[in-house]
């Protein structure tokens, strides 16, 4: 009598992405494990825990449009692992060089994390197998012991060390930003020039404590013209330490662009220094250190939601094929997931 035998799945990335997709398909009942890279999930809805407080200095917040993540976002309030943020928000534009301010009120519901941003991934993670410093170098496909094809996977560690990972899965999915998906997918071809050509961006992030609180006259700004492009003191987000003066900066596109080699002590004084020329902020932070978000969001526009290879038993997710941004990435991890159980 042959033995039943529940279909397993292989995740890399435990990103949004990842780990809806990951929920999903554990939910229908497959072997689920997750490899991430990095010490614990959540990729790039990533918070800094400093002496000093802490910083959201990936995603800032997001916004739900589809009735499907409406629907999660929805029992994440009722949890309370998510609330809206209405900042006082302002836009600033450079004009001839000076920056004129303007008030936004553009009635959109902004929701974060709470007490961070990363608070919404260390839920969806709770019950689910995932593996932590744990780079995957390579994916193999090949037969298993009982002559089904399978994927086999080489991974090492943040010291380079090789760490095995036992047995083989039924499933693969990439749920890692595109050229990490690239370097991943070289025994599916097709797939792989799918994801080579969804290039991704890059962004530097300045994470600044100030041991007064500024007078800014404002918590959020969106700024154009500069090579700053988002302003926000981090403790207006609700759940956090209102009294730690916590500001996260993100530097425009081309900027990070033209920046990306060069030192971060050297970054994150260039963009201080235009924080404080565009707020007229001139305190000097008692720790400032800049992070540099190599793949940051997409450089190309895509809605195939994911990719999928029904003969190959894999796919790819993330927000570099939903439309970006954090609500894109939900999207993609669940497509993905849809597609793979679809195929059984
Ligand atoms: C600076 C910045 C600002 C942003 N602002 C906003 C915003 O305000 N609103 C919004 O909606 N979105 C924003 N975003 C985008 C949002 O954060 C992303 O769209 C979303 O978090 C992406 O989720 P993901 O699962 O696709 O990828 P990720 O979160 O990048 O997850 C991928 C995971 O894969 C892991 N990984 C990569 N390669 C490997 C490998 N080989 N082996 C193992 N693990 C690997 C990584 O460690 C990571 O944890 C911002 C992003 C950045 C960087």
């Amino acid at each position: 009598m042959s033995q039943i035998h529940a279909p397993t799945a292989a995740i890399v990335g435990a990103g949004l992405s990842g780990l809806i997709c990951a929920r999903v398909l554990q939910d229908a009942g497959f072997g689920v494990k997750l490899f991430d890279k990095s010490r614990g999930p959540g990729g790039r809805l990533a918070t800094r825990r400093t002496e000093q407080g802490t910083f959201d200095h990936g995603a800032q917040y997001f916004t739900a449009r589809d009735p499907r993540f409406q629907a999660i976002v929805a029992q994440w309030k009722d949890k309370g692992i998510v609330a809206p943020w209405t900042p006082a928000l302002i836009a600033i534009d450079l004009v001839d060089g000076a920056p004129v301010r303007a008030p936004v009120g553009d009635g959109t519901v902004r929701h974060v994390g709470v007490p961070s941003m990363n608070r919404i991934a260390s839920a969806l993670a709770d019950g689910l197998e995932i593996h932590a410093d744990c780079t995957v170098t390579r994916a193999h496909r090949l037969h298993a012991s009982d002559g089904r094809p399978a994927w086999s996977l080489g991974a090492t560690n943040g010291r380079g060390e090789l760490v095995p990972v036992d047995g083989t899965f039924d499933w693969l999915v990439a749920a890692i930003p595109s050229p990490q998906a690239v370097a991943l997918l070289a025994d599916l071809p097709s797939m792989q020039a799918q994801a080579r050509a969804l290039p991704m961006v890059p962004c530097w992030a300045v994470l600044a404590a100030f041991g007064t609180p500024l007078a800014s006259g404002f918590d959020a700004a969106f700024v154009n013209g500069s090579s700053l492009t988002w302003i926000a003191r981090n403790g207006t987000k609700p759940g956090r330490d209102a009294g730690a003066e916590c500001w996260v900066l993100h530097a425009a596109r081309d900027w990070s662009e033209r920046m990306l080699e060069e030192p971060a002590e050297a970054v994150c004084a260039r963009m201080l220094a235009e924080f404080r020329r565009i707020t007229s902020c001139i305190d000097e932070p008692v720790a400032a250190r800049a992070h540099r978000w190599r793949y940051s969001g997409p450089g190309a526009k895509s809605d195939l939601a994911c990719l999928f290879d029904r003969d190959g038993q894999a796919g790819a997710c993330g927000d570099w094929l939903a439309g970006s941004r954090v609500e894109g990435a939900f999207l993609s991890g669940l497509a993905v997931a849809e597609r793979i159980l679809g195929a059984r």
